[in-house]
C-alpha cells in the first residue's frame, strides 16, 4: 500500500523506535504512547485487520515482545488492544500498565515521553526480545 504510513516504516521510508523485527512483523513504539512502552506489533505485509493476518506467528511475536516489556519495565500488568480505526493496517497495541491504574480508564491518555527517552526504552525492550525463545 503506497500511501500507508506502517507500509512506509516497514519500507524504511519513516523512522521508527524499533523493539522487535522478524521476517513478518515488526514491533515499534507508539508515537502517541498511553504508557512507558506502548508498543504496536504489525505484520510486514499490509492487512487491513489483524484477523485478516495469514502467518499464525501473529500472537507468538505479540507474545515474545509481551515478554521482552515486562522484563525490560517491569510494569504491574500488560493490556492489549486492537482498534484499526486510526491507521488502516493491522496492529496490536501492546500497553504496559504501572501502579494504581483505577483513575486512567480502560485507556489510559497519551503521555509526554521526550525522544531520548523513547529511544531508550525502545533499546530495552529490544535487547530483552533477543533473548526470548517461544
Ligand atoms: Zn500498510
Amino acid at each position: 500500500m503506497q500511501d500507508c504510513i506502517f507500509c512506509k516504516i516497514v519500507r524504511g521510508e519513516l523512522p521508527c523506535y524499533k523493539v522487535y523485527e522478524d521476517e513478518s512483523f515488526l514491533g515499534f513504539l507508539d508515537i502517541y504512547p498511553r504508557a512507558v512502552g506502548h508498543t504496536l506489533i504489525i505484520p510486514k505485509k499490509h492487512y487491513r485487520w489483524v484477523h485478516d493476518v495469514e502467518d499464525g506467528n501473529y500472537w507468538e511475536a505479540v507474545v515474545k515482545v509481551t515478554k521482552a516489556i515486562d522484563k525490560a519495565l517491569r510494569p504491574e500488568f500488560i493490556n492489549y488492544f486492537t482498534f484499526g480505526l486510526d491507521v488502516h493496517h493491522a496492529h496490536f497495541h501492546i500497553i504496559p500498565r504501572y501502579g494504581d491504574v483505577s483513575s486512567e480508564g480502560i485507556v489510559p491518555g497519551v503521555k509526554k515521553i521526550s525522544k531520548e527517552e523513547m529511544s531508550e526504552i525502545a533499546k530495552k525492550i529490544y535487547k530483552e526480545g533477543l533473548n526470548i525463545n517461544i
